[in-house]
């Protein structure tokens, strides 16, 4: 992490793991970005900054990115975000699950929200 970079504490862990190990990115290409700011003025965990005189997006704080997410790469209109080198991005988030056994962490979780997520609750 350098200097700018801040790890907001409600991201630090993902379903257990520490969100620091894993791979789950934005990359902007330079070349194809317009400096619109749609990315950083529609993500919601402040990964990114803009850069006001060169009129670019920046990753500042890669690490808050929700694991999976792509809804900035889906509503930047020059393709310019990406976060799979050779993968698809579902083909690297099924990945990330099975490298770090998620969906068993997750049937733990879901039982230990039972009174929060209950559909059936009458609450
Ligand atoms: S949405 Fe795309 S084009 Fe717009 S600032 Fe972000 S990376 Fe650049
Ligand atoms: S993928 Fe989602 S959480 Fe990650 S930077 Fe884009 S909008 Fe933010």
């Amino acid at each position: 992490m350098n200097k700018q970079q801040k790890q907001d504490p409600k991201f630090t862990k993902f379903h257990g793991i520490d969100r620091d190990k894993i791979d789950w990115r934005p990359v902007i290409d330079e070349s194809k970005c317009i400096g619109c700011g749609m990315c950083a003025t529609t993500c919601g965990r402040g990964v990114y900054k803009f850069d006001y005189e060169n009129r670019k997006s920046k990753v500042a704080n890669p690490t808050n990115c929700m694991v999976a997410c792509q809804t900035c790469a889906n509503l930047c209109p020059m393709k310019a975000i990406t976060f799979a080198e050779n993968d698809s991005t579902r083909e690297k988030a099924q990945k990330i699950i099975k490298e770090y056994n998620i969906l068993s962490k997750i049937k733990v979780e879901l039982e230990s929200k039972k009174d929060e997520l209950n559909f059936n609750s009458n609450e």
